[in-house]
């Protein structure tokens, strides 16, 4: 919440726009008054706003808060709940353009290809949880006359959750609207590069929601986000970062048994087999590189593995294509890229470009290095790069890149390919390109990936699973049974029926 819009006109940098947090229904700042300065990716040093550096007093409040929340938003009718996610779902609709501008301001995601879909995404999650909110059901069993045996999906009680800066709105999406429509709180940690959307979006929900069911903190990780992991009043962490990060908060959320679900990095397999090289095929490698994202996807294809009998083709129309893509200011419509999120991973990405142009084995197709002169100096802007001469074995070939960085490797063999694509520690996503259908489908059956794509490369739909194989991740919670297993627990009750009825068993644990 602020007084000034971070779109607004710089106003020189001594004074950006102030955002607070929401703690318990307040607009507060950390309790030991530090702020922490959020810039503009697509231009250095722009200051867009400061939001208070909490720490883990302020998540101690939001804590607190979440847990008084707490019962009277779990025991209401599903209809109450689910009228205050449809109604949150028209309110972000009517705002959705300024959650996109927002997006593109602190993501750097180009408003046109990204923040907008972003936008449009978050409306379409809040509308499917509201919608299947009376869908969070027990089961009966036929125990015969004497027994009342049934199940309650019941909810965690308080949930946290941690966001990265890629896509800030949907993986928002994915959590709070499922993790309220199961009858939870929620305690949500911003990305610290990336929480003004976030931000907004809660200002948009606190409008019909109690105070303390969905409370935000800003703030670090270190800070903010590990006291978070280790509060003891926190039921859950749903986490979704990198695998590194991860690991260290599986290992605490661990300690305290506390549940959790983690979605991690990626390092995709797209596989084209022979056929037909039409524009329909380029534009859906396009789309999934995720080349418009800064390749900032945790499910980009990342590693594009083309079929000998196609390769030359294929290389050199997507080359022409990803050559064509206009990169600059991720608030100009006319933009297909925009910038990546912060100095360390531009530097990151050009790192990794130096040890591709480093390597004898392989051949730019187009790209490189960024530009060192002109508009696009002026931000951490990478333009799209597509590596040829890949082998599995190089490093642009095993890890997660998060820049528009591509690298192609030829296969002959499918059982090769296969092989090569579950090559990997991780197993996020996958894509599949043939026009053989039972070939696409028996090759999708045998890849490593939580969510594999046939002939298409878009982003994830509503309704639909969501979740990583290996080290992309564990647990579910982004469709209908995904809300159920990742925001609830079974509770079982046995009811003796009737006067005079045989007791049930004493036997078990
Ligand atoms: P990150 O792991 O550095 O940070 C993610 C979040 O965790 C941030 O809010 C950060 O403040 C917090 N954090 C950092 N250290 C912490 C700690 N010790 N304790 C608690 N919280 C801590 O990730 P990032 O750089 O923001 O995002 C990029 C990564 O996220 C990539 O690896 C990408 O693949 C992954 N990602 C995965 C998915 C998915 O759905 N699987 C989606 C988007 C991004």
């Amino acid at each position: 919440m602020s007084e000034q819009s971070v779109l607004s006109p710089p106003t020189g940098a001594a004074s950006p726009p102030t955002q607070l947090m929401l703690i318990g229904g307040n607009w507060v700042e950390a309790a030991d008054g530090e702020w922490r300065e959020i810039t503009s990716p697509g231009h250095r040093g722009h200051l867009l706003a400061r939001v208070p550096r909490g720490n883990a007093t302020d998540v101690d409040r939001a804590v607190i808060a979440a847990r008084e929340a707490f019962p009277a938003w779990r025991d209401q009718h599903f209809k109450e709940r689910q009228r205050v996610l449809l109604r949150i779902a028209d309110a972000l609709e009517g705002r959705a353009e300024e959650l996109a501008r927002v997006t593109a301001a602190d993501t750097g995601n180009a408003l046109r290809t990204q923040a907008r879909p972003e936008a449009a995404l978050l409306v379409d999650l809040f509308r499917y949880f509201g919608g299947v909110a009376g869908e969070v059901k027990g089961t009966t069993l036929p125990a015969g006359a004497t027994q009342l045996q049934y199940t309650r999906q019941e909810p965690l009680g308080v949930v946290g959750a941690i966001l990265p800066w890629n896509s800030p709105l949907m993986i928002a999406g994915f959590k709070v609207p499922a993790a309220l429509a199961a009858g939870n709180t929620i305690v949500l940690k911003a990305a610290e590069d990336a929480p003004l959307s976030i931000l907004l979006m809660a200002e948009i929900c606190e409008e019909f929601l109690p105070p303390g069911v969905l409370n935000v903190v800003t703030g670090t990780g270190r800070a903010a986000g590990n006291a978070l992991v280790e509060h003891p009043g926190v039921d859950k962490i749903s986490f979704t970062g990198s695998t590194e990060v991860g690991r260290g908060i599986a290992s605490k959320a661990g300690e305290r048994l506390a549940h959790l679900s983690l979605e991690l990095g990626g390092k995709n397999p797209s596989i084209v087999f022979p056929g037909a090289v039409t524009d329909e095929l380029i534009e859906g490698l396009v789309l999934s590189s995720r080349i418009s994202r800064q390749g900032q996807s945790c499910t980009a294809g990342s590693r594009l593995y083309l079929h000998r009998d196609v390769h030359d083709e294929v290389l050199a129309r997507l080359a022409e294509r990803l050559g064509a893509m206009k990169v600059g200011d991720p608030l100009d419509e006319s933009s297909d890229i925009g910038s990546v999120i912060n100095e360390t991973q531009f530097d990151s990405i050009t790192e990794y470009l130096q040890d591709g142009l480093a390597n004898p084995a392989l051949h730019v197709e187009v790209g490189g290095l960024p530009p060192t002169s002109g508009p696009l100096a002026e931000g951490f802007f990478h333009v799209p790069t597509l590596f040829s001469g890949g082998d599995n074995s190089f490093r642009l070939a095993r890890e997660e890149i998060f820049g528009p960085v591509v690298v192609a490797i030829a296969w002959e063999d499918v059982d090769d390919v296969v092989r090569m694509a579950n090559d990997t520690a991780y197993g996020l996503g996958a894509y599949v390109w043939s026009s053989d259908i039972n070939l696409a489908i028996t090759t999708a059956h045998r890849l490593e990936a939580g969510w594999v794509q046939v002939n298409q490369g878009g982003g994830q739909v509503v309704g639909q699973s969501y979740g990583g194989y290996k080290q992309s991740g564990i647990g579910r919670e982004v469709s209908l049974e995904g809300m159920i297993a990742g925001f609830t627990q079974t509770k079982q009750i046995n009811v003796r029926l009737g006067h005079g009825a045989t007791p049930a068993p004493r036997t078990g644990p």
